[in-house]
């Protein structure tokens, strides 16, 4: 018989990073099961930013515990990720947006994370590359900058196997098996797995997951695409993760050049996910006002991923209520493989009966249901 104590389903940031969490805490018989490669999906398409300015509490407590988790990720769980603490600059052109990112900042003091407001000068001296035309304002945080995703996933997959942990690519799951509001298997493409616990850790796929087993998980898929610069050999460095709020135009440093990207409001709903050059004109318009010098820059090429979307663009992190040990993490609207390490211990300890670091019980699916929408508002 093949059994599991907890089945995690998905291979990327957030399933390694709960696998490895569980095997590490000493939970037996963990098996993560991928139905492709690790990290295949939404994951190894990221930008790698990470952060700890929000405007929502919860997302700046995970969002901090997991720079933390990041900077120490040499020794646990002991890998390299190409870790750059560049900073993140938010450019702010309308008066409203400087006032909510005055709130956010003092949120963030309040909970330890240096962010700062800046005058348009000081945001230039930082980020050379932009046109201060129309800026009013900009708020920083030398805490965040970014990393490599698919070192991410390398690093947790090899600790949870060091841990105990067994992980299955090329195995996907077919259908879950629950009796009276109890898990009992999980079926997959390589057979039936018996448990009583099953992590839905899929990103953009999760709502299948969640209706195998009779859990209502509103994520929806949504195409997110970046590009890639030629060499630049001049550019003043380091680069912090710059962002035009106004437009949602980003660029960070990556190799000898820098990662464009933007979301295009022309983008539907779908698992599309080809990449295509219709969000150029778009992307160019938004680098002629903000950075007109990369205008003179060849791309090299890009991608496209998507984007796992709630209702209220906030995760959804829990147990089911219905569906005793069906626990989730997922939906994180564009912002999951920052928050990987920190959901991996919250996750854990909801396992486990511990009281996480962190109160995620505001992130509970159920909030959808009713009236208690909880936006993320500082969104890229
Ligand atoms: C272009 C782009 C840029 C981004 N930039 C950032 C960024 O800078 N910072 C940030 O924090 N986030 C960013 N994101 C978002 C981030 O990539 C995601 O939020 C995060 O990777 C979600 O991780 P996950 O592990 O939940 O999902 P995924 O990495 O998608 O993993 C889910 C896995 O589940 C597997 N799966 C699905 N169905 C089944 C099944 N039936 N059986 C078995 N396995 C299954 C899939 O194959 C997949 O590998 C970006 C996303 C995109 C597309």
């Amino acid at each position: 018989m093949d059994a599991a104590e907890v089945v995690v389903i998905g291979g990327g940031v957030m399933g390694t990073s709960i696998a490895f969490h569980l095997a590490e805490a000493g939970v037996r018989r963990v098996v993560l099961v991928e139905r492709d490669e690790l990290g295949s999906g939404s994951t190894c398409k990221a930008a790698g930013g990470i952060r700890a300015q929000f405007s929502d509490e919860v997302n700046i407590r995970l969002g901090a515990r997991s720079l933390e988790a990041f900077a120490r990720f040499g020794t646990r769980p002991g890998q390299e990720i190409d870790l750059r603490r560049v900073g993140y600059l938010f450019l702010l052109s309308r008066a409203a947006d400087v006032e909510a990112f005055e709130r956010s900042v003092a949120l963030q003091n309040g909970l330890g994370v240096p962010s700062r407001m800046l005058t348009v000068a000081e945001a230039r001296r930082l980020s050379p590359l932009i046109e201060p035309d129309g800026l009013l304002a900009a708020a920083f945080s030398p805490d965040d900058g970014h990393c490599t995703p698919e070192s991410v996933v390398l690093g947790y997959a090899t600790g949870a196997r060091r841990h105990g942990a067994e992980i299955r690519t090329r195995c996907a799951v077919l259908g879950i098996d629950a009796n009276g509001g109890r898990i009992t298997a999980v079926r997959t493409s390589h057979g039936r797995i018996e448990t009583s616990t099953v992590v839905c850790a899929a990103g953009a796929w999760s709502a299948a997951i969640g209706a195998m087993a009779g859990v209502d998980l509103p994520v929806q898929p949504l195409r997110r695409q970046i590009v890639f610069t030629e060499p630049m050999p001049d550019l003043p460095r380091p680069v912090p993760m710059t962002i035009d709020f106004t437009t949602s135009f980003y660029f960070h440093g990556e190799g000898a050049g820098l990662m464009l990207g933007m979301s295009d409001p022309d983008e539907r709903p779908g698992f599309a996910l080809g990449y295509s050059d219709a969000w150029l004109p778009r992307l160019t318009e938004a680098i002629g006002l903000r950075a007109p010098r990369l205008l003179d820059v060849g791309l090299t090429g890009g991608w496209a991923g998507l984007y796992e979307v709630t209702p209220d663009h906030n995760a959804l992190i829990g147990e089911d209520r219905e569906v005793s040990r069906f626990l989730y993490a997922t939906g994180f609207s564009g912002h999951g493989f920052l928050q990987g390490p920190a959901v991996g211990e919250v996750i854990r300890d909801l396992y486990l009966g511990r009281e996480p670091f962190a109160d995620v019980a505001p992130l509970h699916a159920a909030r959808l249901a009713g009236d208690r929408l909880r936006p993320e508002t500082n969104r890229v």
